[in-house]
């Protein structure tokens, strides 16, 4: 037997029934708040990824799937997906022919090699917005409260949203040049990965998921209060924005994030239960300059789905996917079999969810397949009642049966299922809006 690689997973039943449903929830918000859909390549040139997140970064460094191809170039799975999205605004030259800011969303996988552990994956799932050419405060926060929106429409209404600013330049050298001063005293102390951090990167320090309970290094100097005036103003219309908004949101300086693009605006998105962050994101201004586009300010975040849904399932929060079907078809010989074709055909493109036998079994195990799929209705189907244009309908709960003319089975179901079933072509997620 061949078994999946380490770090990845196979999404089945009920389980992939609830990603669909996350994902369709995560669709059409994006549509009202007019996010447009965008689909990069899942591999991409080592480069980009190199020069994009930062060569020093751990998700550089350790964490990538990189190869040769065939014609002997250098390409990597995206660890990400900011890196791609990106390189295609400036690729197709976005910034010229669209109405800025550009809002697009992403779902999709990304591969990085960890650890595998709880929480932590090889491949994994990630939906996200980036936002490309404004730099409002208006948009950090819009940003930030689509997410936590999202989050509240599956049902994490104790979704907290950890704050803070990185500021800009200037207020960023100051920190780090405080950070250096504290953290030469405790040099001893660093973790291996800190040591490194503390020549290349001293921000990333206050990352560290090894000491950080360490009271040396809670007393370490916040980001907060190295702010320039600009900065401290930026930050403040951000949460200005976001209590119009009611967004729930703590401000938390351990909150620095990874990469390397990131200014301004850093925040991670968890609820009350979640131990590891469900997302993060911020605002990058620098990242299309560094990769050959113009000056453009950015927002963006991205949610692990992986750990949303299991948040969510673990919570027992989506109760409202179908769990049923509308109607079992079943027949015996090959004349009633012709007929179950056709009015499973029928009953599919009206609307209705529907199945039927496909092994030639006799009817005791057709009425136990019905049951393992919860049909509401039986319909049996025999021959002497089709000569007459007859079929037979059971209510599989009541257990009343009767008998109409098949060409009225759908007027009956239309009268009889009353909820919400869709024709195939209708949007699929009206029946989520009100929720
Ligand atoms: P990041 O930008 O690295 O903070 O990732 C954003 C979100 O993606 C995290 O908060 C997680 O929900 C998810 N995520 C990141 N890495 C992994 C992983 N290895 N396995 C599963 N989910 C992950």
């Amino acid at each position: 037997m061949i078994n999946k690689p380490k770090g990845t997973v196979d999404l089945t039943d009920r389980k992939a029934r609830i990603w669909k449903y996350v994902e369709e929830v995560i669709d059409s918000v994006m549509e009202k708040y007019n996010y447009n859909y965008i689909r990069t390549p899942i591999f991409e040139s080592t480069e980009l990824f190199h020069r994009g997140i930062g060569d020093a970064t751990d998700i550089v460094t350790k964490e990538t799937y990189d190869f040769k191809d065939r014609g002997d170039r250098n390409i990597t799975l995206r660890p990400e997906g900011t890196a791609g999205v990106v390189r295609s605004y400036i690729e197709n030259k976005m910034y010229g022919t669209h109405n800025l800011p550009v809002k697009v969303y992403y779902n999709g996988t990304m591969y990085r090699y960890e650890r595998p552990g709880k929480g932590r994956l090889r491949e994994l799932s990630q939906y996200g917005v980036e936002v490309m050419g404004s730099n409002d405060p208006l948009m950090d926060a819009e940003v930030i409260s689509l997410a936590y929106n999202i989050n509240k429409m599956l049902g994490l209404t104790d979704t907290v949203v950890h704050l803070n600013s990185l500021g800009d330049k200037e207020s960023r050298d100051n920190y780090r040049k405080a950070l250096k001063d504290y953290f030469e005293l405790h040099l001893d102390d660093l973790c291996a990965d800190c040591k490194e951090r503390f020549v290349k990167n001293p921000l990333r320090i206050i990352d560290c998921k090894v000491d950080s309970d360490k009271d040396y290094f809670r007393e370490a100097p916040k980001i907060i209060d190295y702010l320039n005036k600009e900065s401290k103003d930026y930050f403040d219309k951000v949460c200005e924005y976001l209590d119009i908004l009611e967004v729930k949101y703590v401000i938390d300086p351990k909150i620095v994030r990874g990469l390397d693009y990131y200014n301004h605006t850093v925040f991670e998105l968890m609820t009350e239960e979640s131990k590891l962050a469900l997302g993060g994101g911020g605002r990058y201004d620098n990242l299309v300059k560094m990769l050959d586009g113009p000056d453009t300010s950015c927002v963006g975040y991205a949610v692990g789905l992986d750990r949303l849904v299991d948040e969510l399932i673990d919570r027992n929060l989506i109760t409202n996917i179908r769990d049923d079907i509308d109607a079992f078809i079943m027949y015996v010989n090959e004349d009633e079999k012709k007929n179950a074709i056709y009015l499973a055909n029928e009953l599919r493109m009206s609307g209705f969810v529907v199945e039927t036998e496909y092994n030639n079994k006799g009817l005791k195990s057709q009425f136990k397949r019905a049951d393992y799929f919860n049909s509401k209705y039986l319909i049996i189907l025999n021959s002497d009642d089709l000569n007459e244009g007859l079929i037979t309908i059971k209510n599989n709960k009541t257990k009343e049966e009767e008998k109409i003319m098949m060409e009225y089975i759908i007027y009956y179901f239309d009268e009889h299922l009353s909820d919400d079933n869709l024709e195939i072509g209708e949007e699929c997620c009206h029946h989520h809006d009100h929720e």
